[in-house]
């Protein structure tokens, strides 16, 4: 169909339901017009102050208005808003074989107390077909009704009747604009609609969505629209789209991510294990500094690595960074694999970080899954099931492979990782109002966003107590390094003492070892938490005549406070204790 004489407008107001305010015209000749709005609808996400309009002059309808007021812009989309358009599309469609060949079609056909838009005729075929025109769109998803209509649910409730009867029924959304990607009934404004429609479907009457193709002067019915009716079921199918969308407009620049080369890919992703991504930022661009490629990762020292790596902590990661890095020297001639298989052989590369390496650096479509995945999708799906459980991210996995597009699935994999941090936050409530996926996530239709994901309670960590001594003579200071397995393997520590030690008993330590104390001080207690473990610990600093005796204990360095800063990792554990010595731990240094 086509409008004559469309002109152009900005929207200024709604006055009431059926008169809109809009700037017409240009330079002097610029004026104020009252138009008449052919849409009854709220629209309020296309009404907007300053939006542009399309207006079309009235012929003979003796209204006092002169213009309708038939398409809106809206970001890249132009929005048809005219009530009438989507029968008189269908009615071109229809008589052009659109859904049958050879059709007779009468309009406003009666049927029981209802009104159909069309009934159709095709040799035995008789059908009843009910219009309805859709304006409102969020993220790419077209949604139905922008307001409750009792109507549509009764001619819902009638269509299941005549199918009944023996007649073929259909109800047809003509979606007035070109972008969405799925078609859903809005059960925020009317669930009661959302219920009968899936009702209709199970009794035999078809469910279909077109898009339409509008111009500021017509519109033509276009393309099928995928329907989904069964949110539970299909949600998954229909997320990227407008996950895409909403990620290419809020993403985040990260260092990272503005030249994703394997390495800066897989460095990236093993500081962000366990680590905020505002603490990893000076880190990730240090270590590229000083070990800019997987040659120079393999030859590092492992005191400069443990170094570099200072107050990220879970320091075994750098440590497999490094023995990966060797065998990509040996096995890969020094260039990452671009396998999924492969990168999964790769010390401290599970499947999280194999799917990411891959997909971002590689752009293999394989997932990655990591616990911000399993939250957002088990708030989206309202899935019950233990995310702790290997078999939920597995599976998982299986069903993002196929919903994942091919050529985007670093994004996809990206933009998924990206919601879970910045809009389906973990604790207390998500900001749904800013999610992409809003009209369709199950837990923000029913209100239980904080009882997913659910997940079995985890072993209390063991509690361990420790009596710290910050030993020192005039110029050194006493640190041990500790054993090259297990927890904060290789790194730097103070001596200590098991459990909490009182002053006497720390007196008679020093004196076991040879030490006379020309001052002891209590320092305060801290505590360090790691995955399954909790340090509480107490502490003294000491100051002793000569760490001299102490020699004959080869496990012990007496160093210049100030060496240890630049040589010698100290984990963030001991920060405390540290800043005794004004040596600061690698957070403070950064
Ligand atoms: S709508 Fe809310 S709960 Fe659902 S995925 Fe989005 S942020 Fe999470």
């Amino acid at each position: 169909m086509r409008y004559a004489g469309i002109i152009q407008g900005r929207f200024i107001e709604r006055i009431n339901r059926f008169i809109a305010r809009v700037e017409v015209g240009s330079g002097p000749g610029t004026h104020r017009e009252e138009v008449h709005v052919k849409n009854t609808g709220r629209c309020s996400e296309l009404f907007l102050p300053g939006a542009e309009v399309f207006l079309c002059p009235q012929g003979g309808t003796g209204r006092r208005t002169a213009y309708d007021l038939v398409a809106v812009r809206k970001g890249e989309m132009l929005v048809n808003v005219d009530s009438q358009a989507p029968n008189a599309v269908v009615r071109e469609w229809l008589e052009a074989g659109g859904l049958v060949s050879a059709p007779f079609v009468r309009p406003e056909a009666t049927y029981g107390n209802s009104r159909f838009d069309f009934y159709v005729e095709a040799g035995e075929r008789r059908i009843l077909l009910e219009v309805k025109g859709v304006t409102l769109e969020r993220q790419h998803i077209a949604l139905f009704p922008d307001a409750p209509s009792e109507r549509a649910l009764k001619h819902v409730q009638e269509l299941i009747r005549a199918r009944r009867e023996g007649y073929e029924c259909f109800v047809l959304f003509v979606i007035q604009m070109k972008g969405a990607s799925c078609f859903t009934p809005n059960r925020y404004a009317q669930p009661m609609l959302a219920e009968a429609l899936s009702q209709a479907e199970q009794a035999g009457v078809r469910i279909l969505a077109y898009d339409c193709q509008v111009d500021a002067d017509g519109l033509r019915l276009d393309k099928p629209v995928p329907v989904m009716l069964d949110v539970e079921k299909q949600a998954l199918s229909h997320i990227a789209v407008p996950l895409l969308s909403w990620y290419d407009r809020c993403r985040r620049r990260l260092p990272w991510r503005e030249q994703p080369t394997p390495y800066r890919v897989w460095i990236s992703e093993i500081m962000l294990q366990q680590t905020r991504v505002e603490a990893v930022k000076p880190y990730f661009e240090r270590f590229m500094d000083r070990l800019p490629d997987v040659e120079a990762l393999a030859k590092a020292p492992e005191d400069e690595l443990l170094k570099l790596w200072e107050g990220l902590g879970y320091y075994s990661r750098a440590r497999n960074l490094q023995s990966a890095a060797r065998q990509i020297m040996e096995e890969y001639q020094g260039q990452m694999p671009s396998e999924y298989g492969e990168l999964l052989r790769l010390k401290g590369i599970g499947s999280y970080t194999a799917g990411a390496i891959a997909s971002i650096a590689f752009h293999r479509a394989v997932p990655a899954v990591d616990g911000n995945v399993l939250r957002v999708i088990s708030r989206l799906l309202e899935d019950g099931e233990d995310i702790m459980n290997p078999s939920v991210r597995n599976g998982l996995e299986k069903a993002l492979s196929g919903v994942m597009p091919k050529d985007r699935p670093g994004d996809f994999n990206q933009a998924l990782m990206e919601l879970g941090a910045m809009v389906c936050l973990p604790n207390g409530r998500p900001k749904c109002d800013q999610c992409p996926w809003e009209m369709i996530c199950q837990a923000n239709l029913h209100g239980t966003q904080e009882e997913f994901p659910r997940r079995s309670k985890k072993k209390a960590r063991t509690i361990e107590e420790k009596t710290i001594l910050v030993l020192q003579d005039a110029q050194r200071a006493a640190i041990r390094k500790r054993p090259s397995g297990g927890l904060l393997a290789g790194m730097y520590e103070f001596p200590s003492l098991e459990g909490h030690a009182s002053r006497e008993e720390v007196l008679a330590w020093l004196k076991a070892h040879g030490l006379h104390a020309v001052r002891i001080r209590e320092l305060p207690a801290s505590r360090h938490i790691f995955t399954h473990k909790e340090w509480h610990m107490t502490g003294y600093s000491v100051l002793v005549d000569e760490l001299e005796p102490m020699r004959a204990d080869r496990t012990l360095l007496f160093v210049r406070p100030q060496e240890t800063e630049e040589k010698y990792p100290i984990p963030s554990a001991f920060a405390v204790y540290a800043g005794y010595l004004h040596i600061r731990t690698g957070k403070e240094r950064m």
